[in-house]
């Protein structure tokens, strides 16, 4: 029976590849998934809880509960100083992932372009394809940070350019954007009449330098949306709680779609993200738990021979630059999971230029993180015995 173009365009994910793979292994030390082992703290879980036992079980409406827009509401203002008003421009997702989708299903039509620089989160793409639109895939450098340079980004806006993707602080490589680039980006974006979609869902997990966010600089709010989630900031990756901030006709639009597509997110997930808008302070926690597993593993791995790794400066995840060995991507990552069961992610799967390098989810404890350096470190000897 027939199968659409749209579905078979999707390419399966090398991520999930790996982690089935690795569920093969009962020792696997596991760098693969950007879930982190930490679980969502208790008055989270209560106030879901709580919600369920006093039957609040049922639909809400498609944005989303009030309070909820609210306290999102609030906690942009406090931080970028913007006013979104709850009524009407803000969505509340699936997750950001149904976030992503729904703003690009309502500014997308077939044959549209939007540019997404690599390395990227793979979802991007997907979900620019799923909307019939083409990814436009521009490379950044492990020489600049794996920003993007403004002319490449300029060089590459056609008439059917629509939007540009921007996630910081970034999945896979920790780049985070700072002022001077995001204003240049704001510039071509204001003249070019393009939107950016920008991805904030690690904006708690910033470590060296101040996290600056695209509302903090002169983008205009017609050509901005905004995307975030409460999966990473508190551990709440099944709770499946995003939202997206955007213009009034954009919300408007989306809050159509959203009937169509899943009527609302889950209603105990979404009072337990009203309780950590309102008292989730352990995101400071997650933050320092986080910094520490980045400077043991990013100290310990540019020590092996071979191997290097820029410092991330957010988010959970490493790229370690496995270009010496002459290897491709997936060949170093399905053998170093042979070998010493250790699962990794071939940099391929976020993008051409991300051949060379391995990503590193370090969402697990410190325990699992020496002792998977030490694997990695035999593994790589034995590649320069060879
Ligand atoms: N954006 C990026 C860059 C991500 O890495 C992820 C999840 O890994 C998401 C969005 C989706 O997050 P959520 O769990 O809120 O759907």
């Amino acid at each position: 029976m027939k199968i659409s173009n749209s579905a078979k365009r999707i390419e399966p994910s090398l991520t999930r590849m790996l982690f089935n793979k690795a569920a093969q292994y009962n020792d696997v030390i596991d760098f693969t998934l950007g879930d982190p082992d930490l679980n969502t703290p208790e008055s989270i879980c209560n106030a879901a809880i709580d919600s369920i036992l006093k039957g609040k079980t049922k639909y809400s409406a498609n944005a989303g509960l009030f309070e909820l827009r609210q306290v999102i509401s609030d906690c942009i203002k406090s931080e970028n100083d913007i006013y979104y008003n709850p009524s009407d421009e803000i969505i509340v997702t699936v997750g950001a992932m149904q976030g992503l989708y729904l703003s690009l299903f309502c500014i997308l039509d077939e044959g549209d372009e939007v540019i997404i620089p690599a390395p990227y989160w793979v979802n991007y793409k997907h979900i620019v394809e799923m909307c019939k639109a083409k990814p436009v895939i521009i490379d950044t450098e492990e020489q600049n940070g794996f920003k993007v340079d403004i002319n490449d980004l300029s060089k590459a806006v056609t008439s059917k350019t629509v939007a540009v993707i921007l996630n910081s602080p970034n999945n896979p490589t920790g780049a985070v954007y700072d002022k001077e680039t995001l204003e240049k980006i704001c510039d071509l974006a204001n003249e070019k009449s393009l939107y950016i979609v920008w991805d904030e869902c690690y904006k708690s997990l910033t470590y060296d330098d101040e996290f600056v966010s695209i509302l903090d600089c002169s983008i205009k709010k017609e050509n901005v949306i905004v995307v975030n989630s409460c999966s990473k900031k508190w551990a709440m990756t099944g709770w499946r709680i995003g939202y997206v901030a955007a213009t009034k006709e954009l919300v408007y639009n989306m809050v159509k779609l959203q009937e169509n597509m899943v009527a609302c997110a889950p209603l105990p997930s979404q009072y337990a993200a009203i309780e950590a808008f309102k008292n989730g302070n352990n995101s400071t926690a997650f933050n320092v738990e986080f910094r520490k597993r980045r400077d043991l593993f990013v100290n310990e791995i540019n020590k092996i021979d071979g191997l290097s790794c820029l410092k991330p400066k957010g988010t959970f995840y490493a790229m370690v630059n496995i270009k010496s060995f002459g290897l491709s991507s997936e060949e170093f990552s399905l053998k170093l999971l042979e070998q010493q069961h250790v699962a990794v992610v071939p940099g391929i799967t976020y993008g051409k230029c991300s051949e060379g390098y391995v990503r590193v989810a370090y969402t697990t404890n410190e325990k699992n993180i020496t002792e998977g350096i030490r694997r990695i470190k035999l593994f790589v000897d034995s590649l320069n015995a060879e």
